[in-house]
């Protein structure tokens, strides 16, 4: 194994680099763009590229992409070759400085949403300066923005950069009223990273997995989590070297990988890497779905990243941990040891349970998909209802405030008016929650809701966007204010009282809670389609306006696009199981009956008088849950011929999840009813326990 210090970017043209690479003068102009946050000054893009180049040649590196993330939810690239023909029917290498900012892939496939019409089908991408260029299997790769030549964002970037400085804007005000000079604050995320592995033999037999990366059959196996042996358990040879290798490719790619570790379900593994600001962390998310599929393929396995592989074994999510860092290095959800830090970190606390609770729509439409439907409310993840999770202690501080009570908690101090009177915050939060979909976790949240294969991206654009707007009417506030010290307490105690219904701290898995949060009026959106109307709601489409994340024609692309592909998602694992159901598991359960039928035969044909009742009984079984998948192929096939292709994308959005959902859920239960009263020889692909246990 190499050395890790050693090997630490390698692959990257980060800052070292640079300064190794670029003239003095190029680097500070580089530098400052960076820190900024700005665009590329292209006087110096030349130069940039050229120093670019040479490093990437030096490591033998022949093609550059410009790497992007569009509407699709993955990445994309386009190769291209830094090969100039020369007199003399030679070539040289170039790669010039308009090439390094601005590219041009016809990307008349990608999803537009109809903002791009197909006679100006170019979009363009954009370098994002603050995402180091990497290199990967060879290609030198730019993180790029995607946008149409109109500068509507086509991708899934451009708004979070834009959300990323709402967020420091309205930030930094609120931070000058505190007296701070933070230039920026930057928006931070550790994204744990849940996934299964199985063997790769195991996976080609079975088309469900193939197709749609996850299984739309089978029975649950005799054992699975219930002993909760797997969770942190002793990592397995096989899955320990892929995880070595993960590790050793994450860190030439500059990615923080830190921790590793077995998950709840069998064949679960999760990985968790250091922080870093939103937009790095997004690509680098991105990277390590990508290196965990192809590692896995190194070792002879396949890494699942569906939110749901299995019905009844725990489903992968994507832990978003969120907070705030200034250019000068404060974490802004860090308690702080003085009352005046204590007060500042109030403010922002409420600024965060403000958007939460106003942004419950656009948050659960941030984490949706047809595949984390399956997950959301399953009892192992939270429920399709948005909540915080504070924990007690600092729940008892907001309530002393709002209701001007003495604090009871460990120093007994009065919560009187103004900041000087302000408790210690505790430090170490370390009550948790798993039942919480957002819960505050001593100096960051925790945003539990997040699907394993979404980009984290969506969802960090909603909190930003969300925090940026209530930062934004607490600093035209607090800038207005005579006493800021009493209109900092008032605010505070009116936004506590205003949103204290989205802080819940008990079990969210129980049927209770979605009780109660019914009548606290919090909303539940169990299915995709019942969110993503939320995109395109008046209030929403100002709130993206206001900050410039994303204009109306954008968001209503997003919503379009987003209904259709949920619906091909579901057409395709609808499609996928009648083949299955029609071509694999009805003629295997026909044998197996006629197998039955013939044994019975032959037992009476031997001697009248011996009992064919075993044969019988269960001849009778099968026969019935035959003519119960028998049926159910018919229904789902009836219900995909008439899928409303003519019809809004809504309507089939709606219709995939009310008819053709439900045929599924059908014909699933006949065949996994089956698998487990048939022959197992006689059963057409691996099952669960094969599945789960075949590491
Ligand atoms: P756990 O939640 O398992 O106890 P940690 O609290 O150590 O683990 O951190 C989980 C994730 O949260 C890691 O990816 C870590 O880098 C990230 N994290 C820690 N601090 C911050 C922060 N200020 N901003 C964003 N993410 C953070
Ligand atoms: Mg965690």
């Amino acid at each position: 194994m190499e050395n890790m210090e050693a090997i630490f970017g390698s692959n990257v043209f980060n800052d070292a680099v640079m300064q190794q690479h670029l003239p003095k003068d190029i680097y500070r102009a580089l530098r400052k763009t960076i820190d900024d946050g700005r665009h590329l000054d292209p006087s110096i893009a030349g130069a940039v590229a050229h120093a670019m180049k040479e490093w990437a040649i030096s490591k033998g590196v022949t093609h550059y992409t410009h790497w992007f993330q569009p509407l699709s939810g993955t990445t994309a690239e386009k190769h291209d070759a830094f090969i100039t023909p020369v007199s003399g029917g030679r070539v040289i290498e170039s790669f010039s400085g308009s090439e390094l900012v601005r590219g041009e892939p016809d990307a008349s496939s990608f999803p537009s949403g109809g903002l791009r019409s197909t006679f100006e089908a170019r979009g363009y991408t954009a370098w994002d300066p603050t995402s180091y260029a990497f290199i990967k299997d060879g290609v030198l790769c730019i993180p790029t923005a995607f946008c149409s030549y109109g500068g509507e964002a086509l991708d899934k970037k451009t708004p979070l950069l834009r959300s990323m400085e709402a967020l420091s804007r309205q930030a930094v005000r609120v931070l000058r009223l505190f007296g701070g000079d933070a230039r920026r604050v930057i928006a931070t995320v550790g994204p744990e990273q849940e996934y299964f592995l199985i063997d790769k033999k195991v996976w080609a037999q079975r088309k469900d997995l193939i197709f749609t990366g996850r299984t739309l059959f089978g029975a649950r196996p005799p054992k699975g989590q219930e002993l909760d042996d797997h969770y942190f358990g002793a990592i397995k040879p096989r899955v320990l070297a892929f995880m070595r290798e993960l590790n050793q490719e994450l860190w030439k790619l500059g990615i923080l990988a830190k921790t590793e570790h077995n998950e709840a379900a069998p064949a679960q593994h999760e990985m968790a890497p250091i922080y870093a600001p939103v937009n790095v962390s997004t690509d680098h998310n991105q990277l390590t779905m990508e290196m965990m599929r192809k590692v896995a393929d190194r070792h002879g396995l396949v890494c699942l990243l569906a939110e749901k592989p299995f019905a009844g074994v725990n489903g992968s999510g994507k832990h978003n941990n969120w907070s705030m860092t200034t250019d000068t290095g404060v974490n802004l959800l860090e308690p702080g040891d003085s009352p005046y830090d204590s007060a500042q970190f109030l403010l922002f606390l409420v600024a965060v349970i403000k958007a939460v609770d106003e942004h419950q729509d656009l948050l659960r439409v941030s984490v949706s998909g047809a595949g984390n439907d399956h997950r959301l409310g399953g009892f192992e993840a939270p429920p399709a209802i948005i909540s915080m999770f504070l924990g007690d202690e600092l729940t008892d501080i907001l309530d002393a405030l709002e209701s001007g009570a003495a604090y009871a908690g460990h120093e007994k101090q009065e919560m009187a008016i103004g900041v000087h009177t302000l408790p210690k915050f505790p430090r170490d939060n370390t009550d948790r929650n798993r039942t919480s979909p957002f819960a505050f976790t001593g100096n960051k949240f925790e945003f539990r809701s997040l699907g394993a294969s979404a980009s984290v991206a969506d969802c960090n654009t909603v909190i930003n966007t969300g925090v940026a707007d209530a930062l934004m009417g607490f600093a035209d506030e607090l800038e207005q204010a005579q006493d800021f010290q009493a209109a900092l307490h008032d605010l505070i105690v009116r936004e506590i009282r205003a949103h204290r219904r989205i802080i819940f701290n008990g079990n969210g898995y129980s049927v209770q809670w979605r009780q109660e949060a019914k009548a606290r009026g919090l909303l539940e959106l169990p299915t995709t389609v019942d969110a993503l109307p939320a995109l395109i709601r008046p209030q929403n489409i100002e709130l993206f306006a206001r900050h410039k994340v994303l204009n109306e024609a954008e968001l209503h692309a997003r919503y379009e696009i987003q209904l259709e592909h949920y619906a091909k998602i579901i057409t395709i694992e609808a499609e996928t199981m009648l083949t299955m159901a029609r071509r694999e598991i009805l003629p295997a359960v026909l044998r197996s009956e006629g197998e039955l039928a013939l044994s019975a035969k032959r037992v009476k044909d031997y001697a009248p008088v011996f009992s064919t009742l075993p044969q019988e009984k269960l001849l009778a079984r099968v026969n019935l849950a035959a003519s119960r998948l028998s049926d159910g192929i018919e229904t789902l096939n009836s219900a995909v011929v008439n899928i409303p292709r003519a019809q809004s994308a809504y309507d089939r959005a709606a219709y995939m999840r009310d008819t053709v959902l439900q045929a599924m859920a059908a014909l699933r239960a006949a065949a996994d009813e089956l698998e487990t009263i048939i022959d197992h020889k006689d059963w057409p692909f691996p099952t669960y326990a094969e599945l789960l246990f075949s590491i």
